[in-house]
């Protein structure tokens, strides 16, 4: 598959909602159960799919839709924030904010729980600096 990165570093591809309409009724089902299991979510199995961070609005998951940097990176035409020179941004530091707690879901989701279900939405600050430098420095 191939890699899907959100404005804010999270990895969309690892998601279980990014083509969870492609994925199947099953696998949506199980998401739908998990997702109120750990996050406490009451979401809807036919709205358990994303076509990833930067899809158009209708194809992306409803509480990232309005995420402030994700439409300024719509807006600018990057993939990423990490393409952007602005420092010290309001409006990623509140996108990434919100994924700062979930390695601690390793403390009480068993493995395959926390590599399904949270993994994905780990590292993203370190992704998003990572992918700065590259492009900073291309030939390192
Ligand atoms: S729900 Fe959010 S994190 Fe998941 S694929 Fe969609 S934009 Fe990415
Ligand atoms: S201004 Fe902020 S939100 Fe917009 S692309 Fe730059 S870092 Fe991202």
């Amino acid at each position: 598959m191939v890699t899907i990165v959100s404005a804010c570093g999270v990895l969309c591809s690892g998601c279980p909602a990014y083509l969870g309409d492609v994925k199947g009724v099953a696998h949506q089902q199980r998401t739908v159960a998990a997702w109120k299991r750990i996050y406490g979510l009451n979401e809807s199995v036919e709205n358990l799919a994303c076509g990833g961070c930067l899809a158009p609005d209708d194809q992306v998951f409803h509480t990232c839709r309005a995420c402030k940097a994700r439409q300024c990176c719509r807006s600018k035409g990057f993939r990423t924030c990490a393409q952007c020179s602005v420092e010290q941004c309001p409006d990623l530091e509140q996108a990434q904010s919100l994924w700062d707690g979930v390695p601690d879901l390793a403390k009480t989701l068993s493995r395959e729980d926390f590599m399904i279900y949270a993994q994905p939405y780990c590292d993203h600050r370190q992704r998003l600096a990572e992918a700065r430098r590259a492009l900073a420095h291309p030939t390192q």
